[in-house]
């Protein structure tokens, strides 16, 4: 593939967790600093002022605007139209970049970094022209497997971890139920044991890639004990006898993303492929629910300041009453604003990812950026949908696109209120529940 995986691989496997300071760009052909400094003006003027990339992060997401450049974006139009975008072909493509597995262990296939290159990976993929394409690849990247890389057996993750980092598989995460979101702890779906299998009976409901997936993380009951320790994660072939996708469900954003309802019939599953204790699976999830909460808020921190710069060319051409919608001063002023509260979101993720890549429990700090970035997501949008006039309302600018798809960040991985609760537990003033 000319997209310059290999070299990228290659680089980041000899690094592994010291990279040393622009060896990308000295080993890769297609590089200058220069390029990598100066490839977007805005994402580059961010993150030199970071005090979390290097400039081995800038040269990673370059690799990325390239993939996205070239493979993604020319087609999101068509794929969003189509309500599902091709999983396999485009992970391969990433897969085959090391994007898939950037804080994974080497020996399955992973570039063995440390997590501040996946928020790095996050943002870049915010480049991407609607919220379903990248939400799909964090479900892939970050949100399967890290309790498989972590607690999973070796053989475990040669099945399953290796294809899903290459990009061969894709995977979901099968957490929600119709009857359970925000209360995980009461899911329904049982693995109950027989002999060395389980026999898997239940549903799961809003399964991001359900439609195309090879493999779930599936969190189910494994037995009738209290709520937080009778749940454990297993591997599940997507292709097992009593497994039926239901539907592809319908939504108002996230087109390009498939979205399934799942039953399980007396699905039989060998006992091995649990990951790690079993009646540990509702820990594991909270632990992998960090990492999926700290890569949605910096995914949505490019289209921000996307929907930002956007706003700002079209107003700045656009005139009403013989001047620039721009020129008044409550538009620029709105604008000004905004942008700083994409700042101090963005400080908030760097300072949670800098606590949690020297091994701190950054469960608070994560949830706070969660909460805002929803917050902040849905107040954005929807100012500067206001000042594209009719154009907003039509589906034919990406500030409409991302009002509708940025809707999910309030709701989806643990709610607004699900954030505050967690926060509340840890200021000590929710109460104790009966
Ligand atoms: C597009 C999409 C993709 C998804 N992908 C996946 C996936 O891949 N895997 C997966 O497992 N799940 C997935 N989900 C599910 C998602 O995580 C849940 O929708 C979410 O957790 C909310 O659960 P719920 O929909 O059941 O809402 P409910 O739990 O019914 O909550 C409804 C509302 O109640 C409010 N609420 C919640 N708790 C409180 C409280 N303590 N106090 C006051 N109000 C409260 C919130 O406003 C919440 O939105 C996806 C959802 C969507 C829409």
């Amino acid at each position: 593939m000319a997209l310059c995986g290999g070299s990228l691989r290659f680089l980041l496997s000899k690094s592994l967790k010291k990279p040393l300071p622009g060896c990308w760009l000295v080993l890769n052909r297609n590089y200058s600093a220069k390029d990598a400094v100066n490839y977007n003006t805005n994402a580059s003027a961010q993150v030199l002022d970071s005090e979390l990339y290097t400039q081995d992060h800038l040269a990673l997401r370059e690799t990325i605007r390239k993939i996205i450049d070239k493979e993604i974006n020319p087609f999101v139009d068509k794929w969003e139209e189509a309500g599902q975008f091709p999983a396999h072909r485009i992970f391969k493509i990433l897969g085959n970049a090391g994007i898939l597995g950037v804080n994974k262990p080497t020996e399955y296939g992973g570039l063995g970094l440390d997590y501040s290159y996946n928020i790095a990976v996050a943002e870049e993929l915010g480049n991407i022209r609607c919220g379903g394409i990248p939400m799909a690849i964090g479900v892939q990247s970050d949100m399967t497997t890290p309790a498989l890389a972590r607690f999973g057996s070796s053989e475990l993750k040669k099945e399953f971890l290796a294809p899903t980092i290459q990009g061969d598989k894709v995977a979901c995460l099968g957490v929600s139920e119709a009857g359970a979101g925000s209360d995980v702890a009461s899911i329904k779906t049982k693995a109950v044991r027989k002999g060395d299998d389980y026999i898997i009976n239940g549903s799961k409901m809003w399964i991001t890639n359900g439609v195309q997936a090879d493999w779930m993380c599936l969190l189910a009951n494994t037995s009738d004990g209290p709520a937080h320790r009778n749940k454990s994660l297993i591997c599940l072939p997507m292709n097992l006898p009593g497994i039926h996708v239901a539907r592809k469900i319908d939504k108002i954003g996230m087109k390009s993303s498939d979205t399934a309802e799942i039953y399980f019939d007396d699905v039989r599953v060998p006992c091995k492929n649990l990951i790690g204790e079993e009646g540990m699976g509702f820990t594991y999830q909270m632990l992998q629910f960090q990492e999926e909460r700290m890569w949605g808020v910096a995914n949505a921190l490019t289209p921000m300041q996307n929907a930002i710069q956007e706003t700002i060319e079209y107003t700045r051409q656009r005139k009403i009453f013989n001047h620039p919608v721009l020129n008044n001063q409550v538009v620029h002023f709105r604008l000004a604003e905004l942008e700083t509260e994409v700042e101090l979101l963005r400080s908030l993720l760097y300072r949670a990812v800098a606590l949690y890549v020297k091994g701190n429990d950054v469960t608070k700090l994560a949830s706070m950026a969660k909460l805002k970035a929803g917050r902040l997501a849905r107040e954005l949008s929807d100012s500067c949908l206001q000042y594209w006039g009719g154009m907003g309302f039509t589906s034919e600018v990406f500030v409409s696109r991302f009002y509708r798809d940025s809707r999910l960040i309030s709701i989806g991985a643990g709610a607004d209120e699900v954030m505050l609760s967690i926060i509340c537990k840890y200021m000590g003033t929710l109460p104790a529940q009966k």
